[in-house]
């Protein structure tokens, strides 16, 4: 049996922060990560990846480059949670006991709840930028599309980075019109929901890009099936009298984006909430009913945008209450929701849509944020990752004293 003071499940972009920054409080404390990949990937370079921006490599690391000095890496998955026990039960059977736990283990993107998505991905002119592989091959299909229709889809919410889905249609309407190409392709969003974002005050932006552009937007149509041989993907759409029918679409090129969930040793423990997520108090991430959990990203039951940018606010916040509750103090930090997603509505030019609980607008920078701008753009390419890999992942954010939001 293993036990460590503080055990840490998931070593991606929280799980790598929040080990880092309880380090620089506290060197001595006792910290053991469960991770089973051996490579990490800076996720938000995906979309840069699909555009021929960034290099898949750049956007990969190997997990013990990363592991904080000092910090236990458990190379195996959680494959069940026990809290009534304060322990975890590992892939290879082992058991690892802790006082307390950090829970970050991210979400599970569902790409067998469409028919045939696995078998047509990659190939057929089938690419999504949520896998790095299938993000490689979305560049190489913008390379070489002379004309024709590209689908673009959008599954239910949440997922993680709600504007992804729709990033990259922008970027490559742009390159097509760079390429006098534009007018021999015709673009298409499908998309689950009824409105372009999910904060009213940067859809205009958004609507200008779709219109400027000429792409055609399907509201209430959810991707069910795709058949890689016949180009071929069949759409169940709700009409407006609620009435659910299906429509088959023809496609040279498809980006799609599978609906997303909790995982699947999240939903079947004791600290999933109904809906599948890690179930914890939207203001100070301990969990609802075990006060030695905390849990933060993707994974959690928050209600803010799952995105790098989230947990980059949310982690000094889980340190700083873990910390007290550790000392049997009140837990007084508080997340306000924030989220950022940087819309990428041309090369060269981003929309930062910056938001908290609620839908509230939060810019960083005193400039109006619906205005496409290229210094978010230099954001997005050159600061946001050197942010992420030498601030986030050195615990850096720690030493800023409660700061309420950022980028
Ligand atoms: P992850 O970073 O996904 O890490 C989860 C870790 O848990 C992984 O290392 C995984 O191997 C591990 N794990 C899984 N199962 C287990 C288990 N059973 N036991 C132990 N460990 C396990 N964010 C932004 O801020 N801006 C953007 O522009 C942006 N764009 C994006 C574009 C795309 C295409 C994608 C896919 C994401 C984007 N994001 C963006 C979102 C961002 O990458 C995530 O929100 C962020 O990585 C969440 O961090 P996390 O630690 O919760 O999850």
């Amino acid at each position: 049996e293993v036990k460590h003071a503080i055990v840490i499940v998931g070593g991606g972009a929280a799980g790598i922060t929040v080990a880092a920054e309880l380090k620089r409080h506290d060197p001595g404390l006792d910290i053991a990560i469960v991770e089973p990949s051996e490579l990490h990937w800076y996720q938000p370079g995906w979309t840069l990846v699909g555009a021929g921006v960034f290099s898949r490599k750049q956007t990969e690391r190997r997990e013990e480059k990363l592991i904080p000095k000092g910090v236990t890496w458990i190379r195996a998955a959680v494959a069940s949670f026990d809290p009534d026990e304060n322990a975890v039960r590992l892939s290879d059977g082992r058991q690892v006991r802790y006082d307390f736990l950090i829970a970050c283990p991210g979400l599970k993107i569902d790409w067998d709840a469409i028919e045939g998505l696995t078998d047509a991905l990659g190939r057929n002119g089938v690419c999504s930028n949520y896998r790095p592989d299938t993000a490689e091959y979305t560049w190489q299909l913008i390379k070489s599309f002379r004309g024709g229709t590209a689908l673009f889809t959008q599954p239910a919410m949440p997922i993680k980075c709600a504007g992804a889905p729709q990033k990259i249609m922008y970027l490559m309407a742009d390159h097509l019109r760079r390429n006098r190409e534009l007018s021999a392709a015709s673009l298409e969003f499908n998309l689950a929901g009824e409105a372009l974002f999910g904060v009213p005050f940067f859809v205009p932006p958004l609507q200008k890009a779709v219109d400027g552009y000429g792409i055609k937007v399907a509201y209430k149509h959810n991707l069910k099936a795709i058949d890689g041989s016949t180009k071929t993907a069949l759409f169940s759409v709700t009409g407006a009298d609620g009435k659910v029918s299906e429509v088959e679409k023809r496609f040279d090129m498809i980006h799609v984006v599978p609906p997303q969930t909790g995982l699947d040793v999240v939903r079947a423990s004791p600290l999933a909430n109904a809906a599948g997520w890690i179930e914890v108090d939207p203001a100070n991430l301990r969990h609802v009913r075990y006060p030695n959990i905390f849990a933060l990203g993707d994974a959690a039951s928050t209600t803010n945008a799952k995105t790098a940018a989230a947990v980059r606010i949310q982690a000094p916040i889980v340190v700083a209450n873990l910390l007290a509750a550790m000392k049997g103090e009140p837990l007084t930090r508080a997340y306000d929701g924030y989220g950022s997603c940087p819309l990428t509505v041309a090369y060269g030019k981003i929309v930062l849509a910056e938001f908290a609980y609620g839908g509230k607008v939060t810019p960083s920078f005193p400039l109006d944020p619906r205005v496409p701008r290229r210094s978010m753009w230099l954001l997005k390419t050159k600061l946001l990752p050197w942010l992420y890999w030498s601030h986030m992942f050195k615990g850096g954010e720690f030493d800023i004293p409660h700061r309420a939001r950022g980028w």
